[in-house]
């Protein structure tokens, strides 16, 4: 894995600080991944560590799920951003950069060999599922795909700290939880 903080198989070498691995549970039976590093994963280099980071603790937490009994990375490893004023705003990665990262997450899945997968938001569902997956409409079902742990798509914690009041937020971290719940019952499978 110290390889990849030498990649330079796509531009993102350049804008990111670093290159933000995967951590957590080597032998874990389930593995989160999501997008990309935000801003404080960049600087901090370790994955899921700003305000995205903690709205997915409290979740994990609620549906009885340890955070060091699991292991979470991005399919993408550096952070893509543009400049608007003093502040970094994320960039979605495009299909290039994510096949050009796609074997690092391959030897993520290869050394810790999940049971799940749980896809966090639509980048990395359809950089797994393919670009037809909907989050929106397949969300909580488990999915299985010759040479892949079982996957499970819901949405990116980002976008419950995006919801527009505390109401429909509120709405939304329960699902959020309720997905975790069902991978909480099929660990122990
Ligand atoms: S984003 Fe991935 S493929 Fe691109 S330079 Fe970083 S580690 Fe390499």
């Amino acid at each position: 894995m110290e390889a990849a903080a030498g990649c330079h198989a796509c531009d993102l070498y350049k804008t990111g600080t670093q290159t933000v691995f995967g951590e957590g549970d080597e032998h874990a039976r389930v593995m989160l991944v999501g997008e990309q590093p935000g801003d404080r994963e960049d600087i901090e280099g370790k994955p899921f560590v700003g305000p995205a980071g903690r709205i997915l603790d409290t979740a994990l937490k609620e549906a009885g799920i340890d955070r060091t009994g699991v292991y979470v990375t991005n399919v993408v490893k550096h952070f893509k951003w543009k400049p608007q004023g003093k502040r970094r705003l994320h960039q979605k990665p495009n299909a290039a950069e994510i096949n050009a990262c796609r074997p690092w997450l391959d030897a993520e899945i290869a050394l810790v060999k999940p049971k799940i997968l749980v896809l966090l938001g639509a980048t990395a569902a359809q950089a797994l599922l393919g670009r037809e997956f909907r989050v929106t409409l397949q969300r909580g079902q488990f999915i299985e795909r010759p040479g892949l742990p079982l996957m499970v798509a819901t949405v990116h914690p980002s976008s419950i700290l995006r919801a527009p009041d505390d109401e429909s937020r509120e709405l939304e971290m329960r699902a959020f939880v309720r997905d975790f719940q069902r991978v909480a019952q099929h660990r122990q499978q």
